[in-house]
């Protein structure tokens, strides 16, 4: 194809970026990675937890982002949202399942409008790309909040003043020089202001003071952390704060006032969860976020909201899991057996 110009301007970016389905675009430098220290200080104080992805070699590589794309000079930041108009409230004896998981598994989504977006600009100039979605070490919303998308909240979500917080991140690495929009591509101020709704909401006090005077996640403490990313045993002391949250938590979300239009799809039945069977999981979750729980960690998170419901009709599904194979399952199964009644 011929190439038309090998200029590309934001403006086009932001065009191109709707065009395929993106409702938040925004142009970022590369030269620059804000935020490297703060994110660097929190592994070290430990409170990332058993998220290696995050301790490991690869937490330095987010320092430097030629390291993903040699001779790398802009970064195009998309959102996409993903809550639609449903049910606000959550029955008796159903699951929560977090709401960026309904429909099709947000990576494959996110990464097919990328290539799409990649290939539309190269009608217009011969670059290098790579198209990431949450799978490369690199502290997105930070370059989120430098192209412009939104400010990050003491909740540590990227939030914007129009669409609020509900939407997932991709970006596109670019060897394109793309110069930012003065207007539009320039860090959001922040808009939390004295507010603390999601500190007082959070049930396990996971958002909590950093050394430079703002707010960060304990990931250790967050609901999402234990349901999703926790391999093992859940430490006792969080697993009545779960509650019915069987696969990640939208709290913090859900109480912003910059949320305030965004409403929850309908939460499955506890009994149906349980009763699916490994296959039947996989069927049911495969090509979306929830099969990162796997088996055995999504039944360990429905035995304890199981517990935390307080219903005796969950009495017989739990004995059922307590006897089974699977010693995880199992221990998180007698405890939720000892916190509901007794039939009589
Ligand atoms: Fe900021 Fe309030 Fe939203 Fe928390 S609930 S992220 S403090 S606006």
């Amino acid at each position: 194809m011929e190439i038309v110009t090998q200029s590309v301007s934001s403006h086009l970016v932001r065009q191109l970026a709707a065009e395929v389905g993106f409702q938040l675009a925004g142009v970022a430098s590369a030269a620059v990675v804000p935020d490297f220290d703060r994110f660097r200080g929190w592994v070290d104080r430990g409170l990332a937890g058993e998220m290696r992805y995050l301790t490991d070699r690869r937490a330095d590589v987010r320092s430097d982002m030629n390291l993903l794309l040699p001779d790398i000079k802009s970064v195009i930041s998309v959102g996409i949202l993903y809550v639609t108009v449903g049910q606000a409230t959550s029955p008796a004896g159903s699951g929560r399942i977090a709401a960026y998981t309904a429909g099709e598994d947000y990576h494959i989504v996110i990464k097919r409008r990328l290539e799409t977006l990649a290939a539309r600009l190269s009608e217009h100039a011969d670059f290098q790309w790579r198209a990431c979605v949450d799978t490369v070490p690199l502290l997105e919303r930070s370059v989120a909040r430098q192209a412009g998308l939104g400010w990050i909240g003491k909740n540590t979500c990227l939030i914007n003043q129009e669409e609020g917080s509900y939407f997932l991140l991709g970006e596109l690495l670019t060897t394109l020089e793309i110069a930012p929009d003065p207007a539009l591509d320039v860090p959001p101020p922040d808009r939390c202001g004295t507010c603390t709704r999601c500190i007082d909401a959070c049930p396990t006090a996971a958002i909590v003071p950093s050394p430079d005077g703002g707010f960060e996640l304990d990931a250790r403490r967050c609901i999402s952390y234990l349901t999703i990313e926790l391999r093992g045993a859940v430490p006792e002391e969080f697993r009545a704060a779960i509650g019915n949250n069987v696969f990640g938590c939208d709290i913090c979300q859900d109480v912003c006032p910059w949320n305030n239009e965004a409403h929850r799809g309908g939460d499955p039945r506890l009994s149906d969860l349980a009763a699916l069977t490994e296959v039947e999981f996989r069927d049911r979750f495969r090509h979306t976020a929830v099969s990162r729980a796997k088996y055995s960690g999504f039944l360990r998170n429905v035995a304890i909201a199981m517990g935390n419901s307080g219903m005796t009709e969950f009495r017989e599904p739990l004995e059922w899991m307590a006897a089974g194979d699977d010693a995880i399952v199992a221990e998180h199964a007698r405890w939720a057996l000892d916190r509901l009644p007794r039939l009589t």
